[in-house]
């Protein structure tokens, strides 16, 4: 039976349907002209050098670990609350997962990130968590410190010319967030979005990686070097080759298979046309509605989601339960779903995952990431998310929090 409000549904309308039919009887249905053209429209929205999509942002995150050449001996440092894609593949890469707890507003502590960092560390791996911008300053000001760069210790072409820790953005929440009046893609030295069913845009799976680096490096280049990874390590792709009578192609490393479809594409540029101005002040409006609902109620801690240097790009919205239990938490759940309104829980912190315990981390070393995963309800948020269904939510949030969390 489907729920009276379900968490996260795709925003697909006969606008999408068309798009996506028109690549079906184009002809051409994989990487392909739908695919340049959603690249360089996000270039332009994000404001970065270069684009390169493929078929998942846990794939743009890998490749991207790759071409910096993280491996065996050395550490990234990842949030201990993300989802598990962001420390997955640095585990793919044979590297050291190294956690940092999270702050009040749920993003990465710049100062932990500092104190956490040895001879060994390649990157930083930054994770807006629900589309709230991370401190980039701040951690900015952390990698390009004298005496932090005096520590790094460059292995690969890219690291030396680097010449300190990378700031890769896992942006998979927060296309269209800002921080400083820059947009995120901008914020960070390479950011990979995500384009996956439950998020702000989609194109049913798909990710982006976004290039803004130092002057020092050639972003076309390796633009075209991370799409050759993209595909087998093969030096044309098959479009071109299809093209012409050049049918010769020669295959430079063992590359891996993660290129983006032009029918995901297709979507994608459906979506990113009418994001800024119909899907992100549609989601605003959400949160503003959920914090004028919970935010004079003492057992409710409201997400931050704007300030005067930031805004969100609302994705999650985060809300927290003041002194609640983590079984009282859980029970507020059961208690919403019984009136049929889906809600979820962002994020339970990696150190709390059995594979990361046989790994020997310690949820009690990341206490504030364990503090509000224990208190955390995300409510819905989405497009086609009506003032009627919102009215739902938050009538079923009252009620389950009155019966379990009763006022003082
Ligand atoms: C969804 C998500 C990812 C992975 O995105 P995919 O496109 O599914 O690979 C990575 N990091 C975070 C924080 C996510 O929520």
């Amino acid at each position: 039976m489907p729920l009276r409000v379900p968490f996260s549904p795709p925003r697909i309308d006969e606008e999408s349907i068309a798009a996506v039919s028109a690549v079906l009887r184009s002809g051409w249905i994989t990487t392909g002209p739908q695919t340049r053209a959603f690249e360089q429209a996000l270039t332009a929205y994000t404001k970065v050098q270069e684009t390169v999509c493929v078929n998942s942002a846990s794939a743009g995150l890998e490749l991207a670990l790759r071409w910096y050449g993280v491996g065996p001996g050395d550490e990234v440092i990842v949030p201990a609350y993300t989802y598990a894609a962001s420390a997955n593949v640095v585990l793919h890469c044979g590297a050291k997962v190294v956690f940092v707890d999270s702050r009040e507003d749920f993003n990465l502590d710049p100062e932990k990130v500092r104190q956490a960092i040895t001879p060994a560390t390649k990157v930083i791996m930054s994770v807006d968590i629900g589309g709230w911008p991370c401190d980039y300053d701040a951690l900015y000001a952390v990698v390009e410190d004298s005496e932090i760069r005096r520590l790094f210790q460059p292995k690969t072409e890219a690291q030396e010319k680097l010449g300190r820790i990378l700031l890769l953005a896992d942006a998979a929440h927060s296309l269209g967030a800002s921080y400083k009046g820059k947009i995120t893609g901008s914020l960070a030295d390479i950011t990979i979005f995500s384009f996956h069913a439950v998020k702000n845009l989609t194109t049913a799976e798909g990710g982006a990686i976004c290039l803004q680096l130092p002057p020092a490096f050639d972003a076309n280049e390796i633009a075209r070097t991370l799409r050759i990874k993209s595909l087998h390590g093969q030096s044309r792709d098959a479009l071109s080759k299809m093209n012409s009578p050049q049918w010769r192609y020669d295959i430079i490393e063992p590359g891996y298979k993660c290129n983006m479809t032009d029918i995901q594409a297709a979507l994608g540029l459906v979506e990113l046309a009418r994001y800024e101005d119909s899907h992100l002040p549609h989601r605003k409006k959400i949160m503003e509605k959920y914090d004028a609902a919970f935010g004079q109620d003492a057992r409710f801690e409201l997400p931050l989601w704007q300030n005067n240097e930031s805004h969100s790009s609302y994705h999650l919205y985060m809300l927290r339960l003041n002194k609640a239990t983590e079984a009282q938490r859980d029970t507020i759940i059961q208690s919403i779903f019984e009136e049929e309104v889906a809600v979820n829980v962002h994020f339970v912190p990696l150190p709390l995952m059995s594979l990361y315990q046989k790994m020997d981390y310690k949820i009690e070393d990341y206490p504030l990431a364990w503090c509000n995963f224990r208190r955390e309800i995300s409510l819905p948020v989405y497009f086609d998310l009506t003032e009627e269904m919102q009215g739902l939510v938050i009538e079923s949030v009252r009620k389950a929090v009155d019966k379990h969390l009763p006022a003082e």
